[in-house]
């Protein structure tokens, strides 16, 4: 918050901002004085910065100068989108009449209004909006029982979700929707989950009566109309519509009625899993993720769709079956699917349209786009119906296809108004083409008539003053003048015309001509600017029309630009399954995994990329019986590589993709866990070891037989004999009682010895092998350990000396010696009994040949001595 200086003493219009920016002390008020936006004081100078625009000085205040920078007002879109991405927010003051209306009523200054505030959840225009991500606004309200209810909007696309979540799970969703903006009351928006979010969290209490706000805004009588909603979700949906109601001065978007979506069915993947797998965007440093290797989509509604899929998959049979049927088919008839991506490629983004004609923010593309999407619909809905026949079209493409073409489709309505070009912006004109609206036309006539009349008076004044090179032309303030050569306006002004119609009236001198008007011009010039504005009035009135078709359509307009999302979505992975090595998936109920030469995506993508080796495709095998594999391997065998991919192999297959793999058969997951690589991300300076455990115990403590859990190298970040210990008791936690399906990477050899013992343990390891000197990771999973001396091996090849790797060989052996007392499976000294183990200290037994060494002085020897002093080492070997 600046310090504002005191209203006091204000101008009158300088009295309007200071009550604007009282209104909204945390946004900079772009205030509207004619063709620019200004801003004031500190706004101007934050700006400034922020925009690189000049702060000048406007008049004073209290004694000092007042600061001022302005944007024009037809340049606004573009800064504004630079300061909302900077995390600003912009209250957008207005005037609210003409000077001349403010005069007529003799009002000290024009009245102006905040009409909006522009925030990054409440943005329409398409210049501030990502393409491909929704815009989330984010409400929570706390309900009891350790509860929150959640309610998610998207003002852009006017998608509304709500859910009621258990307040461990905050942080999940959170990952899930990466939401623009959030909404919270204090005590949620200090807490853990939220904090980390930083300046996109706004404090707000929820409203006692949630329900009926939310009802009202809808039209009904009740929120279960749309379904059985709790409290705390009413409460949030009335939070999240005051908020946008609040910053869109007063009104709201048009919403489609709020889906209630129940993590039920969906596969749960906690906000650890998410990073590590990187499924909608890479972690530091990558700059790949999996939406990026699948995304074969065609529009931007599509890869929205698609994203929001791959970051809520299905846990259920019959809806994951559903869509690969749809993407079979598809994938199946090429002609379909050609026809379906022709009709996608470049179609307009009808939802985000149809969301700015609701808030009457409005271009005149998004009429030409909604009549251009429409068209592509229908051509999308012909695709399928000429499909019938065998094999029959799956639900879900012929559901998508009926939805297609809305009840009251507008688009033919649309198609004969529009004209073929259309302006950027409304006010230029020339919206409705010719032949639609009569009145329109007769006005648009008598404006051309009036024009064409003033072209025919310039030849009759021309002659009338006998001046040949007479111009009629036209003034901003001083409207349609003839303009005469100096000598010939001299002349004219000297004569003393007979009074009429056409006698000259003198308006203007300058240097090289004179400037008149007459009785018939004036006459003229007055018929010319009003047909002009009738004309516009009546223009606006029929995009007004317009618009109320496409509002009243508005429910099955967007049903239609959800079908086509759907589709791409489906037509995208058949062309992605088209390229050759992905296969659907084989959904049981039962815990299996079995994939036969399975690849990760974005590694395979990126080797391609840079021409690099082929990536090497690796079964896994996961059945019961062999429900877990620990998979060892030196560092840079593509131990997590293989592990990531596994997992993203459950996320594709159950968003209903297909997957990289020869052949796969996946029991469904209800639960999902990847650490990998995760703990690297130091959360709110825990040490990374603590960010570890605490993960880990996450996975243990939700884990369960229907899930799917990936872990990698449990315990390094600690002492060695502590890390094996803990992952040694988490293997046996996961083997014994949650049961899940498991891939568990490993640098802790110790814990092969385990094999003997969980009999549905089986050990893997990656392939590496000794080429010329060189360590040669074959990328190659097998079955079996991994030999443990690699560690020496690959210090020996990048140069460490010959003696350090050979004292280090001598220390391995006593180690393993020593170990082997230890052994945890000979029953005599169990490494988990309560008295703590013996620690093995290193062997650090006298070294002669060492001792010898360090008792030389080169400096201090004549060469004889050097030459004994070698003998004598030689010897101690
Ligand atoms: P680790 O986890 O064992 O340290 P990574 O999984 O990070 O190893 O893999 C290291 C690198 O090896 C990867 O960046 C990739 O370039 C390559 N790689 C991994 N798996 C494969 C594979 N199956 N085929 C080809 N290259 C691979």
């Amino acid at each position: 918050p600046h310090d504002l200086p005191r209203a006091e003493g204000a101008t009158p219009a300088m009295a309007q901002w200071f009550a604007a920016k009282a209104a909204h002390p945390d946004a900079l008020v772009f205030f509207r004085m004619g063709d620019f936006f200004e801003l004031f004081f500190a706004d101007a100078v934050t700006a400034g910065e922020a925009l690189g625009l000049a702060v000048s000085h406007r008049g004073e205040h209290g004694g000092r100068p007042v600061p001022m920078a302005g944007v024009p007002v037809h340049a606004m879109e573009a800064y504004l989108a630079r300061l909302i991405r900077r995390g600003f927010r912009v209250a957008i003051c207005e005037q609210m009449e003409t000077p001349e209306a403010a005069k007529a009523r003799k009002a000290p200054a024009v009245r102006r209004e905040v009409v909006r505030v522009v925030t990054p959840a409440t943005v329409t225009e398409e210049s501030l909006l990502e393409g491909a991500r929704p815009s989330w606004l984010l409400a929570l309200a706390p309900e009891g029982g350790e509860r929150v209810g959640a309610a998610w909007l998207d003002v852009s696309t006017g998608q509304v979700c709500t859910e009621s979540l258990a307040a461990a799970e905050l942080g999940a969703l959170l990952a899930r929707l990466e939401p623009a903006e959030v909404l919270a009351p204090e005590a949620l928006a200090a807490g853990d989950a939220l904090t980390p979010l930083g300046g996109t969290v706004r404090e707000v209490a929820p409203p006692r009566d949630g329900g009926r706000v939310a009802a009202e805004a809808w039209g009904v009588a009740s929120l279960a109309a749309f379904g059985a909603f709790t409290e705390g979700e009413a409460a949030a949906l009335a939070m999240a519509l005051d908020y946008v109601r609040a910053t869109s001065g007063g009104t709201l978007p048009r919403l489609a009625p709020p889906e209630c979506r129940g993590g039920e069915g969906t596969l749960r993947m906690d906000a650890a899993t998410r990073r590590s797998l990187e499924i909608l965007k890479a972690e530091r440093g990558g700059k790949d993720c999996l939406l990026g290797a699948v995304d074969r989509t065609l529009t931007a509604a599509g890869a929205r769709e698609l994203a929001a899929r791959l970051a809520m998959p299905l846990a259920e049979a019959e809806p994951v079956a559903a869509r690969h049927d749809a993407v079979a088919f598809l994938l199946a008839a090429d002609a379909v699917r050609g026809a379906l991506r022709e009709a996608l490629r470049g179609a307009p983004d009808m939802a985000r349209a149809l969301g700015r004609l609701s808030v009457e923010r409005f271009f005149p593309r998004d009429l030409a786009a909604l009549r251009d999407g429409l068209a592509r619909a229908e051509a999308m809905r012909d695709a399928i119906a000429g499909a019938e026949g065998v094999p029959p079209v799956p639900p879900l493409l012929s559901h998508a296809a009926e939805a297609l073409v809305p009840q009251g489709s507008p688009r033919a309505e649309l198609a004969r108004a529009l004209a073929a070009e259309l302006p950027a912006r409304l006010e230029e004109g020339g919206v409705v083409g010719p032949g639609y609206d009569g009145e329109l036309d007769a006005l648009r006539r008598l404006r051309d008539d009036a024009r064409g009349a003033i072209l025919a008076l310039q030849m009759d004044l021309a002659q009338a003053w006998g001046v040949a090179s007479l111009k009629i032309r036209h003034h901003q303030q001083l409207g349609f003048l003839a303009e005469v050569p100096s000598a010939a306006g001299e002349t004219l002004l000297r004569a003393k015309p007979a009074p009429g119609p056409m006698a000259p009236v003198h308006r203007q001198s300058m240097a090289s001509a004179h400037r008149f008007t007459c009785g018939a011009l004036s006459d003229l010039d007055r018929k010319l600017s009003q047909a002009r504005d009738e004309a516009a009035r009546r223009e606006a009135a029929v995009v007004r029309h317009l618009r109320k078709l496409c509002l009243e359509a508005a429910p099955g307009i967007a049903a239609a630009a959800r079908a086509m999302a759907e589709l791409d979505v489906h037509a995208a992975s058949a062309e992605l399954a088209a390229g050759g090595g992905w296969c659907r998936p084989e959904m049981t109920e039962r815990p299996d995994f079995c994939v036969a030469q399975g690849r990760h995506p974005v590694v395979e993508a990126a080797l391609r990329r840079s021409r690099g080796p082929a990536f090497v495709p690796n079964d896994a095998d996961l059945s019961p019986g062999r429900r877990l594999c620990l998979l060892t391997g030196p560092n840079m065998a593509g131990k997590s590589t293989y592990l990531r991919q596994n997992a993203l192999m459950v996320v594709l297959a159950q968003a209903g993709l297909y997957v990289p793999a020869e052949s796969a058969r996946i029991g469904l997951v209800d639960r999902l866990f990847s650490r990998v690589g995760t703990a690297d991300d130091i959360a709110g300076g825990r040490s990374t070891f603590m960010v570890e455990m605490s993960e880990t115990a996450a996975v243990l403590n939700q884990a369960g037989p229907r899930s799917f859990v990936v872990l990698d190298e449990v315990g390094r970040g600690t002492a060695t004999w502590d890390g094996l210990a803990i992952a040694w008791a988490v293997l046996e936690a996961l083997h014994d009682r949650l049961r899940s399906r498991t891939l568990f990477a490993t640098h802790f050899h110790e814990l092969t010895a385990l094999a003997g013992k969980l009999p549905e343990l089986a050990p893997a390891a990656m392939k590496v092998r000794e080429h010329r000197g060189q360590v040669v990771f074959q990328h190659l999973v097998g079955p079996g350990a991994s030999e443990r001396s690699w560690g020496l091996h690959v210090a020996r090849l990048a140069g460490v000396p010959r003696e350090v790797v050979g004292r280090a060989e001598v220390v391995l052996a006593s180690l393993e010696e020593r170990a082997r007392g230890l052994d945890p499976l000979s029953g005599e000294l169990p490494l988990f009994a309560a008295a703590p183990a013996p620690r093995p200290q290193p062997p650090v037994e006298e070294d002669p040949l060492r001792a010898a060494l360090e008792g030389l002085d080169p400096d201090a020897m004549a060469p004889r001595e050097a030459l004994e002093a070698l003998y004598r080492l030689k010897s101690l070997l």
